[in-house]
């Protein structure tokens, strides 16, 4: 298998990670999910536009291989025959002595590779269930940044409850899903919480927003709380893995009738005319 490694594509086999990698000590890097179509990358411009803003927050310099990404990556998913997939790539701040404060001579390390996943179409129709539970993440998860452990902890309480996504609340108020953005329709409006230092600005989030906007569909980014959920007449998260995703049902809750509504449609069929399909 091929990977993405700096600035060329190696064999996985060949690519040493050092055990003093700073991504692999501290968790101290960043990294992307791109969808791939017909075997291109999708929204690539944004997505290098969050990455060197995460890099930039964390003031990793940004390394050689970001400029040739979306080359290396068509080329892998060519060689591979992935036509749905996705590009996973990390950067890390490179190599050092463990210290926590920033080492002088780190370089940092760039590692990407490419996967086939289908679009989940299933989920699409029917929908999805969720669960609620604590944000208990830092402060800025605006930052796309390797330390997902509320994440990771999160989407395991979900699976552990039988849901398809965990949805965080933080004070009264919800932020976004595990791995997800979350939006609901109240009397025809959609709300999301506003960015800022409390949720990360997906590029599904803004491209929804774009297309709802487009729509005539009046948009709110205003926090809502956990009540205002689950009064809501339709609840649906975006990702690039799951695009528009109706919720039908939170802690074993029905939203409205427990089927998808018909913004959430209208929205799933304006963002997959944006699709290369
Ligand atoms: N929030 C979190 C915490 C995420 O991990 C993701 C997935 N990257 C999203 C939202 C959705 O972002 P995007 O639409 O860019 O995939």
């Amino acid at each position: 298998m091929q990977v993405i490694y700096g600035t060329e594509i190696l064999d996985a086999s060949d690519v040493r990670i050092s055990p003093w990698d700073r991504g692999y000590q501290f968790g101290d890097g960043v990294y992307e999910v791109v969808r791939i179509y017909r075997g291109r990358m999708y929204a690539m411009d944004m997505h290098l536009n969050r990455l060197r803003y995460s890099l930039g927050e964390l003031r990793i310099p940004v390394p050689e291989g970001v400029d040739r990404l979306e080359a290396l990556a068509e080329r892998l998913a060519r060689d591979q025959g992935i036509d749905e997939g996705i590009l996973y790539v990390q950067i890390t701040r490179g190599v050092a002595k463990r210290t926590h404060a920033f080492p002088q001579e780190a370089q940092p390390v760039l590692v990407g590779y490419v996967e086939a996943v289908p679009r989940p179409l299933e989920e699409f129709e029917r929908g999805i269930t969720a669960i609620l539970v604590p944000d208990v993440r830092w402060h800025r998860v605006d930052i796309k940044s390797l330390n997902l452990l509320g994440n990771v902890l999160a989407k395991q309480a979900a699976v552990e409850r039988k849901a398809g996504e965990a949805i965080f609340i933080r004070g009264d108020v919800v932020t976004e899903g595990s791995s997800t953005n979350v939006f609901l329709v109240r009397d025809g409006v959609l709300v999301t919480h506003p960015t800022g230092h409390h949720i990360l600005n997906g590029i599904t989030r803004q491209i929804v927003i774009r297309l709802a906007k487009e729509l005539g569909i009046p948009v709110q980014e205003e926090a809502f709380t956990p009540e205002a959920l689950f009064a809501a007449d339709e609840l649906f998260l975006t990702s690039t893995i799951h695009e528009v995703t109706p919720i039908v049902q939170v802690d074993g809750r029905e939203i409205a009738d427990g089927r998808p509504g018909p913004v959430t449609r209208r929205l799933q069929e304006a963002f997959a005319a944006t699709l290369p399909l």
